[in-house]
């Protein structure tokens, strides 16, 4: 019945996973492999957070809450009044907002290279997307992004973006809402890793979404917890578009707990920034300036895919920026890892 698949999904395409560390485990006889393809945090969640997690497990014959409000207290708490939307990850909030505001043939605007499950999330819905190209730097342009937004039912700017790593600055940010009533959902995703604050904006602009995820810095990217700030004007009818139980029991007690661990975001962040710099200045290729937990190296005269199939030989896995759109093929994007695999990192890239 192969008929019956929307033409969208009968080619090539969708969401690029990162190579699995067993099989290339297996594959080249190395018992140790680096993971530094998914920008995941290599430590794993507080002890207190696992707790939480395993009492919450105990009552999974239990739907979870329609409306969590302890843990809603506890974004309060941890951010200040503001209303939010949780999801199953960012990725979930990215598709309920999709879902609530686009219908077959609007258009959604995104500035590339960027994260590629904007365009997918919005096709699956039927929408146009308009990709903006970013400058030569990868800094976006507000004027040329808010003329693309005329007209447009939604658009996504990361930031830092991912794969480029730069932040927009808050002025760039502002520029563009001024300019346009189209809504824009800011991808803070990595926000935790810069010094950008970006939730005052939150209080001038109602046509402004901020999504977060505990995939990064909190260490729960198994766990799917997303959420963001929302003008209070949206929130019911994000709720009312929402898949029904989303977030599980589980991700929603350990997401609470997370939110009260500083110590482990501050540990987290300090470990970042110090293996930025490091990366900087010891990698022999162009590194750009990163506000993220990653680094986008430029590896000419090698392609992206000959650079991280050359790392894989050395069990080290990175991600190929070949696939994304926007982007010429020589560049690999490498998380921040534990020191050793770090250390590892550094002397594969030396080799190449
Ligand atoms: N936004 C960006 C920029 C990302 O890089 C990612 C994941 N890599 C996400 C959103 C999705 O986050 P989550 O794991 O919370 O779905």
């Amino acid at each position: 019945m192969r008929r019956s698949v929307r033409s969208c999904y009968d080619g090539e395409g969708g969401y690029v996973f990162a190579e699995s560390p067993d099989a290339i485990a297996r594959k080249k006889g190395i018992s140790q492999i680096a993971r530094l393809a998914s920008n995941e945090n290599p430590f794993p969640p507080p002890e207190t957070v696992i707790e939480a997690g395993v009492a919450a497990l105990r009552q999974a014959n239990r739907y979870p809450e329609a409306s969590p409000e302890r843990l809603m207290a506890a974004l309060r708490r941890c951010h200040g009044e503001y209303s939010f939307i949780i999801g199953n990850g960012m990725d979930g909030v990215i598709e309920t907002v999709i879902r609530t505001v686009v219908d077959p043939g609007d258009r959604v605007v995104i500035s590339t290279p960027t994260f590629s499950f904007y365009g997918l999330a919005a096709t699956a819905q039927g929408a146009r997307v308009v990709q903006v190209p970013r400058e030569a730097d990868f800094s976006v342009d507000p004027g040329r992004f808010a003329e693309a937004c005329r007209g447009a039912k939604v658009a996504f700017l990361c930031s830092p973006n991912n794969p480029t790593g730069n932040a927009c600055p808050i002025e760039t940010v502002r520029e563009i809402l001024d300019a346009t009533d189209c809504l824009l959902f800011l991808d803070n995703a990595y926000v935790e890793f810069s010094d950008i604050d970006y939730r005052p904006l939150m209080r001038d602009y109602d046509t402004l979404i901020e999504g977060r995820t505990m995939s990064k810095i909190y260490s729960l990217a198994g766990l799917r917890f997303g959420y963001a700030f929302v003008p209070p004007w949206l929130a019911p009818h994000l709720n009312r578009a929402g898949t029904p139980f989303a977030v599980n029991a589980v991700a929603c007690a350990a997401a609470e707990a997370a939110l009260g661990e500083a110590g482990h975001i501050e540990r987290t962040a300090t470990h970042v920034r110090r293996w930025r710099e490091r990366f900087v200045s010891a990698i022999p290729f162009p590194v750009l300036p990163s506000d993220a937990n990653f680094v986008l190296i430029d590896v000419a005269p090698l392609g992206g895919d000959e650079a991280s199939a050359r790392l894989a030989e050395q069990g080290i896995i990175v991600r190929s920026c070949r696939s994304f759109p926007g982007l010429e093929d020589r560049y690999i994007r490498v998380s921040i890892g534990e020191d050793w695999e770090n250390e590892r990192f550094l002397a594969g890239i030396t080799q190449l």
